[in-house]
């Protein structure tokens, strides 16, 4: 807790990932998207705090990536040594995997690995929730370098813009935040650089033209780097 300044004092919290993850995802969905985040959501903090109403645990669901490679060793007893990633930017351990209750229904995926996920052709501007879906496991998190917007929050981007005939394809989406899909917008000499994806590893080019991978690994680094 920091002192004061001008009324205001600044609280920084550091805790178990999955708690912040489901007070995170409270927290925006509570604010109004229009008007910046941050202020909000200390406001709704605030108020659960005081009204003691808590925060609900598995708001909602993440899905989770599992190499075939990491099942395999998850299903032979060796849960304790894998580490899955969440599409919530979350990890667990193959053991708390297990212990999970998921319900019926497993959904799958399948990536090549160098085409990425199975093609979906859609001549519309915006993905249809299994587009948005896939796009989510190749990017858990906003594509933008150290960006902290884990793909529950994110935009489903046209790596080539649809104004220049970018197809809503798999092959052409990436997860932003709505802010760095905001300054990606459609321009590549722009300041902040544009998201690429050979062999459908996304990542982001500099300015100066340096790549830079994703900081979360999606589904294709763990599967197949
Ligand atoms: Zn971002």
């Amino acid at each position: 807790f920091s002192r004061s300044k001008a009324g205001m004092r600044t609280m920084i919290l550091t805790y178990n990932e999955r708690d912040l993850a489901d007070l995170e995802h409270l927290l925006r969905k509570l604010i109004d998207a229009d008007d910046p985040a941050a202020a909000q959501m200390a406001h709704t903090l605030i108020g659960i705090l005081r009204d003691g109403k808590g925060v609900p645990k598995a708001n909602f669901r993440p899905i989770i990536l599992v190499p075939i490679a990491d099942w395999a060793r998850i299903q032979s007893g060796h849960a304790d040594e894998v580490t899955l990633i969440c599409t919530d930017g979350t990890t667990m351990t193959g053991a708390e995997y297990m212990e999970h209750e998921f319900g019926d229904i497993l959904e799958v995926a399948a990536f090549h690995p160098q085409e990425g996920p199975v093609n979906l052709y859609y001549g519309k501007r915006c993905a249809n929730p299994k587009q948005k879906v896939m796009s989510k496991l190749l990017c858990p998190a906003c594509a933008f370098p150290d960006c902290k917007h884990s793909a529950e929050t994110t935009q489903t981007h046209h790596i080539n813009a649809w104004r220049y005939g970018g197809m809503t394809n798999m092959d052409n989406l990436a997860e932003l935040c709505p802010f760095h899909n905001g300054v990606n917008a459609d321009n590549r000499q722009g300041p902040f650089g544009y998201i690429d994806n050979p062999n459908a590893r996304i990542h982001w080019v500099a300015p100066n033209g340096v790549r830079v991978p994703m900081t979360t690994p999606g589904a294709m680094e763990l599967l197949f780097d």
